[in-house]
């Protein structure tokens, strides 16, 4: 029987377009490790899709003084033609705001709220009183605790790529209306990660769970196991898998109090693999259970690595939580590629865009692909075209 595989590439964020540092860091490693298991004749499918849900949408959208809608959309045709030119070559490239997306969603915040994998809290939370709104972490800018960057985001510090919650921030400011932000009291579903604390750090350290060796430790990254283990020495605490939020995927109706709350981006987006796979399943005469709940299945996860703990700790939670749905065999994550010796930031405008290569140097597609790969294999310094990459950039690994 053929060795069957699912690989996903990280969603990409439908509110800016393709640089080559997300290029670098994980569709073109995924795809050139697909492109191997077709040759070898595995049977194999190829996930991806646009993440068009979460604050980083309405923020742009506000900024862009549009609706996320028009945001979503346009991202998504770029994103969709850009992989299409430079040649990844998924099976499908999906998009969250798709309805098939919203009902799988939903299903498994039912089925974890009806195993019990919730508790239901009021807890405070930043609220602009100017606005009149309770703000998204990505709302709220104020200084990094790690590293003192001023224009820390309340989720994550782009700069030396700390993990954050709004109240770490030093000084917190609402990007709504710039005025500091109140704390208010408002309900949300925290998912019990405290509960999957042990069997996660056996995952991930040997890799056995319930006696059964499902990965092999060593095959996985330093720095991937590195941060796993840093996150669980600090103990998991329960998580908010909840949002007050206008944009996004609707908690289900019929459960008391889901009035205006959305699920958090990162319950979501996650399942947008699975919703791909059904979707593709759909669309071939497929069974996509057979990619997510057969144990012979290998499953492989290519992001960035800011992406490492959602991957390998939450994601896999809620997958063992559901019941149903087996866990990734390896998550190769990469570091980041610099460009002159700042990271690439899509909300920063700092990048080198990978439709505006296709754009200028049609045809030279896999010239940009080749000196990509040689420069994550090694640090020699590969010549790029001179007009696009003005200096050669550095890469971390
Ligand atoms: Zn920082």
């Amino acid at each position: 029987m053929k060795k069957r595989y699912l690989v996903t590439a990280a969603l990409p964020y439908a509110n800016g377009p393709l640089h080559i540092g997300h290029l670098a860091g994980a569709y073109l490693p995924a795809d050139i490790y697909v492109r191997y298991l077709r040759l070898m004749g595995r049977d194999v499918v190829f996930v991806c899709g646009s993440d068009e849900h979460g604050a980083a949408i309405t923020v742009k959208a506000r900024k862009e003084g549009t609706t996320p809608q028009a945001i979503v959309d346009k991202y998504h045709a770029i994103l969709r033609d850009t992989f299409e030119k430079i040649g990844i070559s998924f099976d499908i490239y999906h998009r969250t705001s798709a309805p098939i997306h919203h009902a799988t969603s939903q299903d498994f915040f039912r089925k974890l709220n009806n195993n019990g994998e919730f508790i239901e809290e009021t807890t405070e939370q930043y609220y602009d009183e100017t606005a009149g709104q309770f703000l998204a972490d990505r709302y709220i800018v104020g200084t990094c605790p790690v590293c003192a960057n001023p224009e820390a985001y309340g989720d994550q510090c782009e700069r030396c790529g700390s993990t954050l919650s709004p109240t770490d921030l030093i000084e917190p400011k609402s990007m709504l209306s710039g005025s500091v932000p109140v704390k208010r009291p408002t309900k949300h579903w925290f998912l019990r990660l405290d509960k999957h604390e042990a069997w996660l750090r056996e995952w991930i350290n040997t890799g056995k769970v319930d006696g059964k060796q499902l990965h092999h430790p060593a095959d996985w990254k330093n720095h991937v196991l590195g941060q796993c283990n840093s996150w669980l020495d600090q103990g998991l605490q329960p998580r908010a898998m909840t949002r007050d939020l206008e944009w996004g995927v609707d908690v289900p109706p019929e459960i008391p109090g889901s009035e205006g709350k959305k699920l958090y981006v990162w319950l979501d987006a996650p399942i947008g693999y699975i919703s791909a796979t059904k979707q593709w399943a759909q669309d071939h005469g497929k069974n996509w259970e057979l990619y997510w709940k057969n144990p012979d299945t290998r499953l492989v996860y290519f992001i960035g690595k800011d992406n490492i703990v959602f991957h390998c700790l939450i994601f896999p939670a809620i997958l063992k939580a559901h019941g149903d749905f087996i866990l990734p065999v390896n998550v190769p994550a990469n570091q980041f590629l610099n460009l002159e010796g700042r990271k690439l930031s899509t909300s920063k405008n700092w990048a080198v865009w990978v439709h505006e290569y296709c754009a200028e140097f049609a045809g030279q597609e896999d010239a940009l692909r080749y000196n990509m790969v040689k420069r994550c294999r090694s640090r020699a310094t590969a010549s790029l075209p001179g007009r696009v990459f003005r200096k050669p950039t550095t890469t971390n690994w």
